[in-house]
């Protein structure tokens, strides 16, 4: 596979111009032809008349790939705002600054947690149900890749509960972890996590 690089020279046939024109490798953004939007930041060949895109060389495949594969999947739900404040609180205890992005690993964290804890899983149950977890009315949205998708719908088999349902059971053992009852051993394994996606 030949790689090329930004500012490097080659032809192509432009699909605007349609001619065979001399184009420019540049870094720019990609519109996907499925759906709406573009992946960010591809080596593309640029046609030299036009700044139409000619070709996409196969180097740039797997960042586009993992680029769909990370944009495609949100976890949604409306959320009382006491839960919300807890996961803003539960952030703000490791004092890394910006706890509303902490929130986000924190959630998905815990999904990779909950994923392989028999134990977790019925709290999540418990904790769902109580009247604590009661109220609607604020968004919360996460953004996470395929393999955390998989897991969150996983749980959701596993427990029989709605996605707003585990989403409210996760925040509530978030709760339990790190404020009510704080788990040393969970706030350092925490931290680390924290730490690498600050
Ligand atoms: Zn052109």
């Amino acid at each position: 596979m030949k790689i090329y690089k930004a500012g490097e020279k080659s032809k192509g046939i432009c699909p605007k111009c349609k001619s065979l024109v001399p184009t420019t490798f540049k870094i720019s953004s990609v519109p996907l032809s499925n759906s709406k939007g573009s992946v960010d930041d591809i080596l593309c060949a640029i046609c030299d008349h036009c700044d139409h895109i000619v070709a996409v060389p196969q180097q740039s495949a797997p960042r586009i790939r993992e680029s769909l594969k990370s944009k495609k999947h949100s976890i949604e739900a409306r959320l009382p705002r006491h839960l919300l404040d807890i996961l803003i609180l539960a952030g703000d205890q490791f004092k890394m600054g910006n706890p509303e992005l902490l929130k986000d690993s924190l959630i998905r964290h815990y999904i990779n947690l909950a994923d392989q804890n028999k134990s977790m899983i019925k709290n999540i149950k418990k904790y769902s149900e109580s009247d604590f977890a009661k109220g609607a009315g604020y968004r919360l949205s996460l953004k996470v890749n395929k393999k955390i998708f998989d897991r969150f719908e996983h749980l959701k088999q596993m427990t029989s509960l709605s996605k707003t349902q585990v989403l409210k059971g996760l925040i509530l053992q978030i709760n339990q972890d790190i404020l009510q009852r704080p788990l040393k051993k969970r706030i350092a394994e925490l931290e680390m996590v924290l730490m690498a996606s600050a």
